[in-house]
């Protein structure tokens, strides 16, 4: 039997703080316990916020954990292709549509329909209202000639995605105590944007395509994650990917109660060494 591969896949929008230190750590200790292979991938598609020296320092810091992970590191900025071919073959199947409308055009249509409706707007399990545009509706002619000039997020059409994978879809959850079935509902995130015209590639979408291309068959990262792979799951079946076995594990919390962040600069990995600690103390911090 082939072996399992994990993978830590960080985003080096910032320095690792130790919920970074619980996920790596925990990857590479099931990957050892496993006979398995750890992958690492650096998600650096959001060009805006990502930048080189973070990812410089998340290598550091990693060595430092005394993690090894295999090469060579995929790096997402690299494989926008591959992102949009997929974007592509989900428009020919008319599973996805542009929408034109801006952050500030969508919020102003929520309100207007809470004040049509007189109730709240539905938001996605992360809080964000779903989209509440007509863009799927707008008639071809329109639709291409709007294309050409103006910016637009590529959406998906929800409804026809779950009539096509069917609403049966599940994904299987391991931890401690065993491996369950969960029931997937993605139909609470509404038409999620998968690509924008100066971006092909959303991070649900890049995600999905990399787990299946680095043949990963444990996805091991935070609770944080959880809902989302309801999306993940409709996405490998619509394009015909394996799915991995999931875990998700806890978040650590801060001393308010709120999940860490890269701006809480007490938790970086960097300030903690700089201040005398060692990995042990890491992984004691985090309960491994
Ligand atoms: N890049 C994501 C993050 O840093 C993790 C994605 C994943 O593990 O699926 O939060």
């Amino acid at each position: 039997m082939s072996r399992p591969v994990f993978r830590f896949a960080p985003s080096p929008n910032g320095f690792l703080h130790l919920g970074h230190a619980l996920s790596a750590l925990l990857n590479a200790d099931l990957a050892k316990q496993a006979g398995g292979r750890l992958l690492l991938r650096i998600e650096d598609i959001d060009g805006t916020r990502c930048r080189p020296e973070f990812e410089q320092a998340i290598l550091e810091d990693l060595a430092w954990l005394g993690i090894e992970w295999e090469q060579p590191v995929r790096r997402q900025s690299d494989h926008f292709d591959e992102y949009l071919a997929a974007l592509e073959r989900l428009e020919k199947a008319g599973l996805v549509y542009p929408a034109f409308e801006s952050r500030s055009e969508i919020a102003q249509l929520v309100e207007a329909r809470e004040l049509d409706t007189g109730k709240d707007w539905p938001t996605d399990p992360d809080g964000t209202p779903l989209y509440a545009g007509k863009a799927r509706e707008l008639p071809e002619g329109e639709r291409n000639r709007r294309r050409a000039s103006e910016p637009f997020a590529l959406r998906l059409d929800m409804a026809t995605a779950l009539a096509r994978a069917g609403r049966g879809v599940s994904w299987r959850e391991e931890d401690e105590d065993g491996i369950r079935d969960v029931p997937t509902h993605p139909e609470r995130w509404g038409d999620v944007v998968l690509g924008r015209k100066e971006s092909p590639g959303s991070y649900h979408l890049a995600v999905v395509l990399d787990d299946a291309l680095q043949g990963i068959t444990h996805v091991v990262r935070g609770m944080d994650l959880f809902e989302a792979t309801a999306i993940h799951r409709l996405l490998q079946e619509l394009l015909g990917l394996p799915a991995p076995v999931y875990r998700h594990h806890r978040l650590l919390l801060d001393r308010d109660g709120h999940k860490l962040a890269k701006r809480t600069k007490s938790t970086t990995l960097r300030d903690l060494r700089a201040s005398g600690w060692t990995p042990a103390d890491v992984r004691h911090a985090v309960g491994l």
